[in-house]
């Protein structure tokens, strides 16, 4: 009865680790904990995750490396087709590269300009070494 008694009355809560009191907003949400929030503040509780990532730097490169493999297929895939499609930032990526205007100038017409560019060339390209994308360029 006490704490709901305090939830009505201040709606303060105190945090574990530093000792202060503070409002629930301060408290990340945690299921099962007191008033449904964390016992240590979000400012404990990133300082504690700062900690643990400088004394862990192993598990977090393997945590990384474990979910680009995971996902390397998967966005691949993806960036192979938005290539592929001539994807607004993939055109903008390009009108960037080749004629150095930022991507806030460039303007509807002139990705699609560009788009017809990346068409033609994709085609003369074609024409001239065929579809050997994947064979070893010859060196010049
Ligand atoms: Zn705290």
């Amino acid at each position: 009865m006490g704490f709901i008694m305090e939830y009505i009355m201040d709606g303060k809560k105190e945090c574990t680790i530093c000792g202060f009191k503070k409002t629930f907003s301060e408290f990340y949400l945690l299921m099962g904990g007191k008033f449904g929030r964390s016992p240590y503040c979000k400012e404990c509780h990133s300082a504690k995750n700062v900690k643990w990532n400088r004394e862990h730097p192993q598990v977090i490169r393997n945590g990384r490396q474990k979910y680009r493999r995971k996902h390397k297929l998967a966005l691949n895939e993806k960036s192979r087709k938005y290539v592929k499609n001539l994807g607004v930032s993939y055109v903008k990526r390009m009108i960037l590269a080749k004629y150095g205007i930022h991507p806030e100038d460039i303007s509807q017409q002139m990705i699609d300009r560009e788009r017809e560019v990346i068409k033609l060339n994709r085609a003369l390209k074609e024409k001239l070494y065929g579809n050997a994308k994947n064979t070893e360029r010859t060196r010049a």
